[in-house]
């Protein structure tokens, strides 16, 4: 497989810092993001590489000459004028599927991964995607449960809710894509090529948590150089066992009301979103854990239900946290009630205290549970914990439960939160 580097950009965001090398030149923890790039490629076996240049072309050129002293081989594109992200793409002779990633990123994945689910899918398009810490401002995708991406939500004009999902700026892309594309110019690749495309329903979002981050502004750039001497996109590769902090919903991360079954009625707990934020920022999964039989007993529908969660993740969002997970058991054992959705109601092995859902978790994004919490505000979360061989905590703030007396007990979830730091 080949990789296509979007690597002519000015760097306009860190001219404040240095103007004298284009942004791929530019140090990250000492090492240039484009050399970053390079090796991480060569380590997942992508040695055939084009660069797009444009901006200070040849002090790039002169720079990595052919990639040999990298490993890799290396082909150029200078642009004649910046083309936008897409505008080089057919003028680049690609046959096969391709990887696409802009050049002001730093990562580290698991690309076999990315490309089993882009096939599985027969995918013309397959964007990795994540949650970030600022939604409200990030063009976001609208995507179904199984990752097909049915819109792009811009920047700016946003709905009242929406799911946390950023693209990250990596994509597999097929030439089939190309195929009667021939701008003349420049060419966006969300707006030009990927968003026409959406409606062959072939253009999917690869969700992981996995490291990629770009370093465009100062802000950023400092960040990624801590994350980098913290070894953070090393240890998130998902082929390495991850630490997770499982959440209960209602009464953990929102305030107990009983059965939601309107979004209206959602309303973070006091402290909630800030230590939801700690968990990202301490590296640990946050996964929401949660038995939801709203639809089973016909209070709600599913897309109702779909939207309380997107109202969670908007919410948290709004102050800097995300979640890396979402699993929902819309089970109810009890049969026989009016409005009751029949094939909801059956005895599942998700419903908590059952383990279920922290199992599946654990299978899809490779936790290691005995590393793991949950935490919740019922003895049936502590009961989870326990029968998925995670440490359980039991919260006070929620639903009102006798306290549990062999197990760590906070007032809410900022306290727990506190004593990972
Ligand atoms: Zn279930």
């Amino acid at each position: 497989m080949r990789a296509v580097i979007l690597a002519g950009g000015k760097g306009a965001r860190l001219a404040g810092l240095r103007d004298d090398i284009p942004k791929p030149l530019f140090p990250v923890a000492g090492v240039p993001v484009l050399t970053r790039q390079l090796t991480a490629l060569k380590n997942e076996g992508i040695t055939q590489i084009t660069v797009v240049t444009c901006h200070m072309s040849a002090l790039l050129e002169a720079r990595y000459g052919d990639g040999r002293d990298l490993g890799v081989s290396l082909r150029y594109y200078k642009e004649p004028a910046p083309l936008g992200t897409a505008g080089a793409l057919p003028l680049l002779d690609l046959k096969e599927d391709f990887l696409l990633l802009n050049g002001d990123l730093v990562f580290d994945f698991d690309l076999a991964s990315m490309l089993e689910f882009h096939k599985k899918h027969n995918a013309l398009a397959t964007l990795f995607a994540h949650p970030n810490a600022h939604p409200f401002d990030s063009a976001l995708l609208q995507t179904e449960e199984n990752g097909r991406v049915t819109g792009f939500l811009p920047k700016e004009g946003k709905p009242a809710v929406y799911e946390n999902l950023c693209n990250a700026g990596i994509g597999i892309l097929s030439p089939a894509l190309l195929k009667d594309f021939s701008p003349d110019g420049p060419a966006d690749l969300d707006r030009d090529l990927l968003l026409p495309a959406v409606s062959t329903g072939r253009i999917y979002a690869y969700k992981s948590y996995e490291y990629v981050k770009d370093m465009g502004t100062p802000e950023r750039l400092a960040a990624v150089e801590r994350d980098v001497a913290a070894g953070l996109p090393r240890l998130r590769r998902r082929d390495r066992p991850q630490r997770a902090v499982f959440l209960d919903r209602d009464g953990t991360v929102n305030v107990y009301r009983g059965f939601i079954s309107d979004p209206a009625c959602l309303e973070l707990a006091p402290g909630a979103a800030a230590a939801v934020r700690k968990l990202n920022e301490l590296g640990y999964l946050a996964v929401l854990a949660t038995n939801q039989p709203v639809v089973a007993r016909g209070l709600c529908d599913e897309r109702t239900l779909c939207d309380i969660h997107r109202r969670l993740q908007t919410l948290l969002g709004a102050e800097g946290a995300f979640l890396d997970g979402i699993y929902v058991c819309p089970h109810h054992p009890d049969k026989g009630f009016p409005g009751e959705a029949p094939e909801l109601k059956i005895d599942c092995d998700c419903r908590k205290p059952k383990p279920g859902l922290l199992l599946r978790a654990a299978a899809e994004m490779h936790i290691d549970l005995s590393a793991s919490y949950m935490v919740g505000d019922t003895a049936r979360d502590v009961g989870t914990g326990k029968n998925a061989g995670c440490t359980p905590v039991f919260l006070r703030c929620g639903k009102p439960e006798p306290e549990p007396a062999d197990v760590a007990v906070f007032d809410d979830l900022a306290a727990f939160v506190r004593t990972l730091e």
